[in-house]
């Protein structure tokens, strides 16, 4: 049965173990500006905060302050995002940026509601940056949050069913104070983070598993409940890396939606048949030598996709695609910014390695 709310308990008592136990060494929480916060909110959304420290500090390293961010191309916040995934978040933030610069004067909103209309803003990450940011009085509700709520009030279901999202929001309006919403908030995204632990949560030294429901009936392990599974589709792909005589390697700018959009990736060939044939049709190049290398996963959120990488050298004397900027030579040994998708950037990696030590 779930536990009743105890909503005044319970925000002290986590106030109560921050003030011991919180993080108050983060890199965001240094300088803290709404813009700091908006980047590593950001960063947070599908991604653990180790993982986030490093691009963090690289990214306000380049973009200092939203204005940088927005003066600047697309590519280059591509190239300090490479490796973090979920590229959608880089083109929204750039975007978001551009607008704040262009209609608020380079100032963020300061509603709920206008920081939703802007791109890549849910409503957890704008609660999230007027609470850390400016105290003010809103729910947030990222993953950690989700896990805490839902264990220490029994809830059933998976939480991105609607009406499990809208129980879980409500009981996050009744648990935030009136005071030290900032300290509450980053609290609660510790606690989960940091004690109400995915696969080991640990019950013992939590501050609210007196009343926790999960604690009191061993339904830990249970809750939050998964998402049904649909088994995951495989897609298959074949990458063509060709290579001209100057050891140069020939990249695609991918459209702007749809998988690593906005990205450099190598040209992609859907079929198996002849390679050869493929590459002088399209670009009207010749192979020279081919080599089929190892294959590679790369799974994303709701597919595998199987990818064949074959490096070719070319012979380039009747190029189709002179003068088209979706095309670029790319010298793996140069320092050219590039976003690019990250089996690209190994593989280039690979090859620049293979250069070296011939
Ligand atoms: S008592 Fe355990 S399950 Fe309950 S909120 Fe704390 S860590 Fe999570």
């Amino acid at each position: 049965m779930p536990v009743i709310s105890q909503a005044p308990d319970f925000s002290e008592q986590v106030l109560n173990w921050f003030n011991r136990h919180g993080r108050r060494d983060l890199p965001w929480q240094k300088d803290l500006t709404h813009y700091r916060v908006w980047v590593s909110e950001v960063m947070l959304q599908q991604t653990q905060v180790n993982t986030v420290i490093p691009y963090f500090n690289n990214f306000m390293g380049r973009f200092v302050n939203i204005k940088t961010l927005a003066e600047a191309d697309l590519d280059e916040v591509l190239y300090y995002w490479t490796g973090l995934g979920y590229y959608a978040r880089a083109r929204n933030l750039h975007h978001t940026a551009r607008i704040i610069m262009e209609e608020h004067k380079g100032l963020f909103p300061s509603t709920v509601d206008q920081l939703m209309s802007l791109p890549g803003i849910g409503r957890s990450t704008a609660g999230a940056i007027l609470a850390l940011a400016c105290n003010q009085r809103h729910p947030v509700l990222d993953g950690n949050v989700k896990r805490v709520l839902t264990r220490y009030h029994g809830i059933e279901g998976w939480p991105g069913q609607s009406a499990v999202e809208r129980e879980l929001w409500e009981l996050a309006m009744q648990h935030t104070p009136e005071k030290n919403v900032a300290d509450y908030t980053q609290a609660m995204m510790d606690l989960g983070a940091t004690v109400c632990l995915r696969r080991h949560p640990r019950c013992e030294i939590c501050p609210v598993s007196k009343d926790c429901f999960a604690n009191n009936y061993s339904r830990q392990h249970g809750l939050p409940q998964t998402k049904p599974k649909n088994k995951m589709p495989v897609r298959k792909t074949i990458f063509a890396i060709l290579e001209n005589y100057q050891g140069k390697i020939l990249l695609e700018h991918r459209p702007p939606a749809g998988i690593w959009g906005g990205l450099w990736a190598f040209p992609e060939c859907f079929h198996e048949d002849d390679i050869q044939s493929w590459v002088e049709t399209k670009f009207g190049y010749s192979i020279n030598k081919l080599e089929y290398k190892a294959p590679i996963r790369h799974t994303f959120s709701h597919f595998h996709l199987d990818i064949m990488p074959v490096h070719a050298s070319v012979k380039t004397r009747n190029s189709k695609i002179n003068g088209e900027d979706r095309y670029c030579w790319y010298e793996p040994w140069g320092k050219k910014y590039l976003g690019m998708a990250t089996p690209v950037k190994k593989l280039l990696q690979e090859i620049t390695l293979n250069l070296v030590s011939k």
